[in-house]
């Protein structure tokens, strides 16, 4: 026996029994009740649960516990009625339940705010690759098997002496231990495609690997175009979740390797001049557009070879909101052109102005593809030109006689332009010029 050794954060040392069942250890009790927010939950369900056969904690709430993240979903599975379960779990916390009855699952919300999905453990049947599981109900251990990677497959028991039951039938903790995404079975990517998505993200996400089996099966579905047959708004779902991990680099280069940024798009980049442009606006769009959600402008590299008739066409089928969608076809379509525009403006009221209709998305596309002397102009022009304001408004003109008109809107982008260009320093100054304007 070697030393315990630490990989992952988790340590090496538990074992999975035959049944799936590991003795339950100090290890996962201790890890539960030292998520303190959690305790009442755990108290709750410990009170109500006793006439059930088992209550558990379970899918990525598990996997998350044994990585030390405590921000998970709750989620618990029942052996037996989930919404009664849920009902009473409610009552315990002094929440409510919103129950499903289709589904045999509850919403609670706890006094405190805290949600705990409830469900009934249940199995899913696929009528057809990529259409929505038909759902049964069905034992623990079916209901883990339904999941898409052992990682997510496991249980902790919550009732009774059980509490802290590690329950885990297809060998999850040793592959978290590893680092491995591996699926549950080889029709897993095919009953459910999207399932390709969500390896990627925990191997982006954690440094995990997919197993070469996964890997190999998760090519074959896409060979066989199951991902580019997918619901398109499934599909949008997926890739804003993957782009809106908190760094994609890795993410991006599993889209292109396993082929799935072709599947999604033939004309799609995802190689390395894109992973570099990626690293490029991430930086510039949390200095100059932090505002911005990231998914946005890293969708918009992806995109950035598609003409705009496609783009157009992609982000319909996509169902992108209409406004996303507007934004990421101007950083495309206008991105690399405001770099020669502004590379030839010299005045600054101008940079602004050819600039300002395209800020941010296209504007930080531009300075991401930007050399000099475009870069420096669009530097400027966050730093300093985005935000120069007259000191002096309408109700200053009326007061030197100018009516409401188109004049004075004249005037004001005339002192705007000024203005910009060092000519006018102060309010003094404006309304020096101003009056000047109002006379002629
Ligand atoms: P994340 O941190 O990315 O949200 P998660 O594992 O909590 O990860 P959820 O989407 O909240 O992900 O799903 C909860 C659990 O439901 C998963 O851990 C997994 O067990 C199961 N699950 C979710 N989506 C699928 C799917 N497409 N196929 C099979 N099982 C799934």
């Amino acid at each position: 026996m070697g030393v315990p050794q630490r990989r992952h954060g988790l340590p090496a040392r538990l074992y999975t029994a035959r049944d799936g069942r590991a003795p339950a250890t100090a290890d996962l009790r201790e890890r539960l009740l030292a998520l303190e927010h959690l305790v009442p939950v755990f108290e709750a369900v410990q009170a109500v649960s006793a006439g059930y056969e088992g209550a558990y904690l379970v899918g990525g709430a598990v996997r998350d516990v044994l990585m030390d993240e405590p921000n998970f979903d709750v989620d618990v599975a029942v052996e037996g009625d989930g919404i009664a379960f849920g009902e009473a779990l409610a009552a315990a916390l002094g929440g409510r339940a919103v129950p499903h009855e289709k589904f045999g699952t509850a919403v609670v919300i706890a006094g405190d705010g805290t949600r705990i999905d409830v469900a009934t453990t249940r199995t899913e049947f696929y009528d057809a690759p990529g259409a929505l599981p038909r759902v049964e109900r069905a034992t623990l251990r079916q209901d883990l098997f339904r999941r898409d990677f052992t990682i997510n497959a496991m249980a902790v028991s919550l009732r009774g002496e059980d509490f802290g039951r590690l329950i885990d039938f297809f060998g999850g903790r040793g592959d978290l231990e590893a680092g491995v995404v591996r699926v549950l079975h080889a029709l897993s990517f095919i009953d459910d495609p999207t399932r390709i998505f969500r390896a990627i993200r925990y191997e982006n996400r954690h440094g995990f690997r997919m197993d070469g089996h996964t890997a190999s099966l998760a090519r074959a579905c896409v060979e066989m175009d199951l991902v580019g047959e997918l619901s398109s708004a499934r599909l949008r779902d997926e890739l804003q979740a993957l782009l809106s991990e908190h760094d994609v680099e890795a993410a991006v280069a599993r889209l292109d390797d396993l082929g799935v940024a072709e599947a999604i798009h033939p004309h799609l980049d995802a190689g390395s001049d894109a992973r570099r442009l990626i690293a490029e606006t991430d930086a510039l769009r949390e200095r100059f557009a932090p505002g911005v959600p990231a998914w946005r402008t890293r969708l918009a590299v992806l995109a950035r070879r598609l003409a705009p008739g496609e783009l157009f066409e992609w982000f319909e089928r996509l169902r992108l909101r209409r406004r996303d969608a507007e934004r990421i076809a101007d950083a495309v379509t206008v991105g690399p052109r405001l770099v020669d525009l502004v590379a030839a403006a010299d005045e600054p009221a101008e940079i602004r102005r050819l600039i300002q209709p395209h800020d941010p998305d296209g504007a930080v596309l531009a300075l991401a593809l930007a050399g000099e002397p475009a870069e420096g102009r669009l530097v400027r022009y966050f730093d300093e030109l985005r935000d120069v304001r007259l000191e002096i408004g309408g109700g200053d003109l009326a007061g030197l006689g100018l009516d409401e008109s188109p004049r004075v809107g004249e005037i004001l982008d005339e002192l705007l332009r000024r203005k910009l260009n060092g000519e006018l320093d102060g309010r003094a100054a404006e309304l020096d010029a101003a009056r000047e304007l109002v006379a002629t």
